[in-house]
This record gives structure tokens, sequence and C-alpha cells, in this order.
């Protein structure tokens, strides 16, 4: 069993890093807040004070935190504490260009790196049902995937540095734009007098089936356990897929892709996190369609 060092024991990271004391690794955490160190503790994690005394020991260091500036403030810190042969994980959802410059500072104190965001949110994360996207070397993803396996139910290795990052802003990109075409399609079936199971019924099982209809219906009734039928409590909150489409679009300036309707769908969630629906699940976009 491994020594883990976890840094970011938020929403994600706190049910992630417990999930790999339940598997049977010693597990020491580190968070800027007092108070999310203290439910760690209860979770069998042993709180530590700064990096440098989470990473003494420890075989692997994983990280979940907010955004790229943050990977790599944390991870510029690490590598200067680290040995070499250390493996660092950052499981956050960041920018391609910073996951690619946290392989390079790992690289340069001899450390094993791999980027591996996460899809299935906060659910998945406690359950340890987690899809992991994952990059880096060969070397990283072998070493990596048992402690990934105790977080998570699915782990792909998506290619070198910054394609597990890449991986997830395009799955996110796609997952925006579906959701915003099956609003769409209901609030205008509900103009033409067609009932939400009538149009469920058909979509689901033809042509227009999709993740967005199927599993995460975003009217209430067609499938019980989405969102809709729970005031649009998240679920996937609305200002994180924000976050994600916003990367999409960094990503596809900075590549030269052409993501027209992937513009289209972040400026929808721009104006609808304005208007303050930023803490309620992206489904819930159905509303500003509609109009
Ligand atoms: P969160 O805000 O709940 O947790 C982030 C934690 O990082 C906080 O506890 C914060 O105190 C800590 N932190 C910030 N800077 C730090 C530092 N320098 N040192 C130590 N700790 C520090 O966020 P979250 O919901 O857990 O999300 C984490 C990441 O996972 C984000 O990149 C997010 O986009 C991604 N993600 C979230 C979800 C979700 O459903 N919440 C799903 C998939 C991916």
């Amino acid at each position: 069993m491994a020594t883990i060092a976890f840094i970011g024991l938020g929403n994600m990271g706190g049910p992630m890093a417990a999930n790999l004391v339940k598997a049977g690794h010693s597990v020491k955490g580190f968070d800027l807040s007092a108070d999310i160190l203290k439910t760690a503790a209860g979770n069998g994690i042993s709180p530590v004070t700064s990096l440098d005394e989470a990473v003494a020991g420890a075989d692997a260091v994983v990280t979940m935190l907010p955004k790229g500036a943050h990977v790599l403030s944390v991870w510029g810190a690490l590598v200067k504490a680290a040995t070499a042969g250390t493996l660092l994980i950052d499981c956050s959802t960041i920018d391609v260009e910073s996951a690619r410059k946290a392989h390079e500072l790992a690289a340069g104190a001899g450390c094993l790196s791999l980027d591996a965001p996460v899809s299935g949110g906060t659910g998945g994360a406690s359950a340890g049902t987690l899809t992991f996207m994952a990059g880096g070397s060969d070397a990283a993803f072998a070493s990596a995937k048992p402690l990934l396996e105790a977080m998570g139910r699915k782990i792909v290795h998506c290619g070198g540095d910054g394609a597990g990052q890449a991986a997830k802003i395009c799955n996110n990109m796609i997952l925006g734009i579906s959701m915003i075409g099956v609003c769409e399609a209901f609030a205008l079936g509900e103009k033409l007098g067609l009932s939400h199971q009538a149009l469920f019924d058909v979509a689901s099982t033809s042509s227009g089936q999709c993740w967005s209809i199927n599993t995460y219906c975003p009217v209430p009734g067609p499938v019980p356990t989405s969102p809709a039928n729970n005031d649009y409590k998240p679920g996937f909150a609305a200002a994180l897929m924000l976050k994600d489409l916003k990367l999409a679009q960094e990503a596809a300036l900075a590549a030269g892709a052409a993501t027209p309707l992937g513009a289209e769908a972040a400026q929808l969630f721009d104006l609808f996190d304005k208007q303050g629906n930023g803490g309620r699940d992206f489904s819930a976009i159905i509303e500003m369609l509609r109009g």
C-alpha cells in the first residue's frame, strides 16, 4: 500500500481522498481551509499543515484544485520538496497549456506526472465511480492506475502530456452543446403542444438520443433521477459547465480550431450565469431558453 499526499480536499478531493483511505492507503491531506482539514481527519486522512510536510515520504501526490494557476503554484512548490521518482497526479480540470507546464515542472525534478481530470461529479467522487481521462507517459500511467482505480471505475489513457485535459474539455463541450440542443427541442415541443413524455419516448429511442436526454432529461418526469425533478439542484453546476466551455474556447483559439457551436454554448451559459444561476444545475438553462 502506498503513502499518498492529497492536496485540495474540497467537494471532489475530500471524497476521493477518503476512497484512497478505504482502499488501504496511508493518506496525508493538505488544504488551505482548516474546516475542510477537520472533516478530512474524520475520514481517516492525516491532516498536515504544509506542502513540504505532505510530500515528505510520499510515493505519490494527488492535486484537486480549482484552476491552472493553483496547480502550477502548488506543483512549483511540490517539485522542490519531492524526491526524484515521486508520482504527481493532477485531477483538477484546468487549461491544456497549464497542464503541459505542470508536466514540465515535474520532468525538471525527475518526477513522474499525469494529468487525470475526472467526469462523474461529487456523486461519482463519493461512490468511487469516476471516469479518469489521463495524459502522460506509459510509465506514469502504469504507476498511477492502481490509485486511480481506488477512486474511479473507468480509467482511460488518452495520450501524452495534456491529453487528459484535452479529452475532458472536448467531452464537456459536447455535453454543453447537446444539453442546449435538447432544451431547445423540449421548449419547441411545448409550444407545439407535444407532451414531455411523448417527445422523450421518441427522441430517447431515435436518432436524437444522447446522454442529455436519455440520462439527464432537462424537464421533470421522463427520467426521475434527473435534476429537473429536484428543482434543478446540482448535479453539475452551471458555473462549472461555463468554466469548462471557456477552457474549450481558450484551447480552440490556441489550436486554431473552429468551434462555432462551442462558442455559442459558452456565451449562453455565460448569460445564464450572469442571471444568477451559476449554482443551479446546468440543465436549468431550459428556463432561459424558453425566453
Ligand atoms: P472546491 O472548491 O470544492 O475544492 C477545491 C479545494 O482546493 C478547496 O478546498 C480549497 O481550499 C483548496 N485549495 C485551493 N488552493 C489551494 C492551495 N494552494 N493549497 C491547498 N488547497 C488549496 O472545488 P471542487 O468542486 O472540489 O473542484 C476541484 C476541481 O475538480 C476543479 O478543477 C473542478 O473544475 C473539477 N471538477 C469538479 C466537479 C464537481 O462536480 N464539483 C466535477 C468534475 C471536475
